[in-house]
């Protein structure tokens, strides 16, 4: 037997093992993540080997990794059926600072100087260990059929010793001898914790004590065609915490930009509710299996916080600083690929099945309006999902479909904002479209309009509000003149007042007796509506312009009465504006217009009265009324007409 050869670290192992042994660091329990995920690597390696044909020593050996417990020794043991080391292998990856990521870890000590903290934001691999350790014994075997075993031993303080080892199986033991204040990682209880949350999905069966604890393994690595529809749920309904499976999943692999397998899963509910904090992302960073970050926030936009799964990058350096991981160019690139790659799958299966996929969007589609308004590398790719229901599709149907309809003539997509179907089919805006034989999309989220906003355009099409959308019907037979309508528009401008800032003639009414449009470009009723609700429209200085219909018999009868019952004409010019308020949804406090309309029925039934005895000469006088009322159709005239139009 060879004695023990004495070796010393190099400066900046000792300089780091400084560190970490007086480090005040309080989450010392990723020393076993770190020293599992080096087994797992150092399987991994062996299995790429056996694979490749090279000859192996104890080719039949199980890979798996092997974790023991002993509460009186106090130790904690690590093995492996790894590919082991040589002696060389020893010096060179245990006593230098030739891999990345403690290098990266003294490079940030030097930068963050005197900040122990640091060490938190760091797997410092296989040197963690003396966080907890009195001693670290290094048992190894390399799998190279000429070797033999050695034995490595330190105390962590400047030196370490290396003997031969005999008989040693192959692959690595690592066992510690712990701190008196760190024996609870002698525990297996505590152990089984800890591996649990960190090791999981380890492409190896760990053993505890000799009893399986990572029963789920990484079934993202695994190829699609091994996997069942169950597997998957089963995997979400763990790593999502969910008692229903998933709506969708998304499995996908790819070797370049980067090397990434991620499983992605849409849930059927969204937790997220209006007034309640954003939720995080569930997903979870993994590579090559170790998990690096279980709520990896930066790895997908904000917007697909929805989300839930694994990504696992074999590009990722493991001991990467989540801090600085969030920002690093590295995670860009994942974001930027996994986020391209998932909307392209959601487009898929919104042509697959378009039924399933309306279900999603009405369940998150919000997520990717918020989308559309906050990231503008992936706002066309987002239109594309947008499903509205339209004028002529009761279905919701995408922008796309909408564009595939239009008819000759028509160059712009137009859109309205309602409550429901019914509000928008009814609505003054529509009139006009509706007229020309053009399709308007029906929005009924108040939140589409800031959608509509940013977007600005799809296919090369503008996206036009129906109340701006610039439609000039052909103008019927007028039943004014020119002048009549001119003053007219004058008498109800006076009657408003400052309550609107036009009063014209509207060239798209069909139906509708008056519309409110906004004067400012940019603006639009529903703009406004939200503005109200926010509270911010107090200042606003855009004041809106009154449209009217100067064929319908209502202004047509307003116009004969005008002169001779100012009083009631006044009343009913109110009230056109205040109807066109409730069509735009603008209307705030019906109060005021509650007391007229009781007068103004008021005056109905008192006029019908005396009609039924003897009428009014003044009230008989002007025929315009009725000549109007012959065009008017529906229920939408009967009422409104009756205040000026005598009975026959
Ligand atoms: P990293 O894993 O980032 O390379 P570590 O400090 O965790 O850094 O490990 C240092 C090196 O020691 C590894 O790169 C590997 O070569 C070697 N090593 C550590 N543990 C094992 C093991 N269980 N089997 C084989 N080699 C190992
Ligand atoms: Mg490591």
């Amino acid at each position: 037997m060879s004695t023990p050869e004495k070796h010393n670290f190099q400066a900046e192992i000792a300089q780091l093992l400084d560190i970490v042994i007086h480090s005040l660091y309080t989450d010392k329990e990723i020393f076993i993540r770190e020293l599992i995920s080096n087994a797992a690597d150092a399987t991994e390696k062996l299995r790429f080997l056996q694979a490749a044909g090279t000859p192996i020593f104890e080719p039949d050996r199980e890979l798996k990794i092997s974790v023991n417990t002993d509460d009186t020794a106090h130790t904690i043991a690590i093995a492996d059926a790894g590919i082991g080391m040589t002696r060389d292998e020893l010096v060179e990856n245990l006593g230098t600072i030739a891999h990345s990521g403690s290098k990266a870890f003294l490079q940030q000590i030097k930068e963050n100087a005197g900040n122990p903290n640091i060490i938190g934001q760091f797997g410092v691999g296989f040197y963690s260990a003396f966080m907890v350790a009195t001693k670290v014994t290094v048992y190894t075997r390399s799998h190279q059929p000429e070797d033999t075993g050695w034995v490595w031993t330190s105390d962590g303080v400047s030196s370490y010793e290396i003997e031969a080892g005999v008989d040693l199986p192959r692959g690595t033991k690592i066992v510690i001898s712990l701190k008196d204040d760190d024996k609870e990682y002698a525990t297996a209880s505590r152990v089984e914790g800890i591996i649990k949350q960190y090791s999981n999905f380890v492409g190896f069966p760990i053993e505890l004590n000799g009893t399986a604890v990572n029963t789920i393994n990484a079934i993202w690595t695994r190829s699609k065609s091994e996997l069942t529809d169950s597997d998957y749920e089963e995997f979400y309904k763990f790593i999502g915490h969910d008692i229903d499976g998933p709506q969708y999943r998304f499995h996908f692999s790819a070797d370049a930009p980067l090397a990434i397998n991620a499983l992605l899963f849409v849930p059927k509910r969204s937790l997220e509710r209006p007034g309640m904090p954003k939720s995080e992302l569930e997903v979870q960073l993994y590579c090559r299996r170790i998990l690096i970050q279980s709520k990896a926030k930066g790895l997908l936009p904000e917007w697909l916080r929805f989300l839930k799964g694994v990504v696992d990058s074999e590009d990722l350096p493991l001991n990467i600083s989540r801090e600085t991981m969030q920002d690093s160019a590295l995670l860009q690139k994942l974001n930027k690929v996994l986020t391209g790659r998932f909307l392209k799958f959601l487009d898929e299966e919104a042509k697959g099945d378009a039924e399933k996929y309306t279900t999603f969007f009405k369940e998150f589609g919000h997520f990717l309006k918020e989308g559309i308004v906050s990231d503008f590398a992936h706002r066309d790719a987002l239109a594309k999902l947008l499903r509205y229901e339209t004028s002529v599709a009761e279905a919701p149907c995408g922008l796309a479909d909408y564009v595939s309809r239009l008819p000759e003539g028509q160059n712009e997509i137009y859109y309205l904002i309602g409550q429901n179907r019914g509000a928008c089919l009814a609505s003054p805006y529509y009139e006009g479209l509706k007229a020309k034989g053009f399709e308007a999309l029906f929005l009924y989220d108040p939140w589409d309009e800031f959608v509509m906003d940013h977007l600005r355009e799809f296919d090369g099409k503008k996206l036009v509000a129906a109340e701006k959308a610039e439609i000039a019907l052909e103008a019927p037979e007028s039943k004014l003149d020119e002048a009549a309508v001119r003053l007219l528009c004058n008498f109800i401008k006076e009657t408003l007042g400052d309550k609107v800032d036009e009063v014209k003639p509207s060239t798209r009414l069909v139906d509708s007796p008056a519309a409110v449009v906004e004067g400012d470009a940019q603006m639009t009723s529903s703009m406004r509506r939200i503005m109200k609700s926010m509270n911010r429209d107090g200042e606003n200085p855009f004041k809106h312009n009154l449209e009217i219909n100067p064929n319908h018999p209502m202004l047509v009868g307003l116009d004969g009465a005008r002169e001779a019952r100012p009083a009631v004409s006044k009343q009913i010019a109110e009230q056109l504006y205040d109807n066109a308020l409730i069509s735009a949804g603008l209307m705030e406090d019906p109060q005021a217009m509650l007391k007229r309309i009781n007068s103004l029925l008021e005056q109905l039934v008192t006029a019908e009265k005396s009609v039924g005895k003897k009428a009014k000469p003044s009230e008989t006088a002007k025929p315009a009324a009725t000549q109007g009322a012959k065009r008017s159709k529906g229920e939408n005239a009967k009422g409104e007409k009756a205040p000026a139009t005598p009975p026959k």
